[in-house]
């Protein structure tokens, strides 16, 4: 059988919706569980849809268009299902897509939209040299909203993101781009590597057994501070594991730089 009669053998179910937006779009959840669901962005784009809509799909949705391998370094996911204009109205309306879609539906232009997302974009440019797949799907419009006043090298940046990219102790990558914007002063973005079980377990029992022997605590710093506890000897599940030197000063996550702290020291420590 060809396309076309199977295409006309095709029984068709028509709905006909009505109501505010927010109704539609919710009948277009509905109707559609027995297909391919909709992405949030096709759905948003049937319950807003009208000159808006029109344009900005021809810029943002448009395989063909030329800049889209530049905006696809930064924009995760496939233009024909709506990603790339979704994350452009994601970040034009800090995160109010759909207030922005309402207020705009019946512009006759998207200039706003395609300005700021050029903006994001050309910020994004001028800061990292970088076209790694860490760059794709990042934050990039509540990045711009936080850091964009900052000034910043883009050598040293592009020197630090190599450094970083290449360090065994640095976990999670995607979390290297913010980890520079905001300075280098959050290694929780980088999720460092923790010590092994085993290092633990070596560096407690080293620790409280000199501690024992001189009837000091096993905590360092419980001693350095001369309180109530200055000689308890915690159990190893009271204990956490600390970078005597820290990370970010070059320490690394091995035994020789591990020591034990009671849990409230190195909570502590690490706020500091
Ligand atoms: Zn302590």
């Amino acid at each position: 059988m060809d396309d076309k009669q199977k295409l006309l053998n095709t029984p068709l179910t028509i709905y006909v919706c009505e109501g505010t937006p927010s109704e539609i779009e919710e009948w277009f959840k509905t109707i559609n569980i027995a297909g391919v669901p909709l992405s949030n962005q096709e759905l948003r784009n049937a319950a807003y849809h009208g000159s808006f809509v029109n344009r900005a799909r021809e810029m943002f949705s448009n395989s063909q268009n030329g800049n889209m391998a530049r905006w696809r370094t930064y924009v995760k996911g496939d233009p024909k299902r709506q990603d790339i204009l979704e994350a452009a109205l994601d970040w034009v309306s800090d995160g109010n897509i759909e207030e922005y879609m309402a207020a705009h539906r019946h512009d006759e232009n998207i200039d706003e939209l395609a300005n700021y997302f050029e903006t994001v974009l050309d910020w994004v440019g001028n800061v990292f040299d970088s076209t790694d797949s860490v760059m794709r799907g990042q934050h990039w419009g509540e990045f711009y909203r936080k850091y964009h006043s900052n000034s910043y090298s883009k050598d040293r940046i592009s020197e630090r993101m190599e450094e970083l990219m290449g360090d065994e102790a640095v976990t999670s990558k995607s979390g290297i781009i913010e980890y520079l914007l905001d300075g280098e002063n959050d290694p929780e973005l980088l999720h460092i590597r923790i010590f092994s079980a085993s290092d633990k377990k070596t560096a407690y029992a080293q620790q409280t057994k000199k501690a024992k022997e001189q009837g000091i605590s096993n905590c360092p710093m419980c001693v350095q501070e001369d309180g109530a506890n200055k000689s308890k000897i915690y159990k190893q599940s009271e204990m956490e594991a600390d970078h005597v030197t820290a990370w970010s000063k070059g320490g690394a996550t091995t035994l020789s730089n591990c020591q034990m702290l009671c849990t409230k020291h190195n909570r502590m420590k690490g706020n500091r």
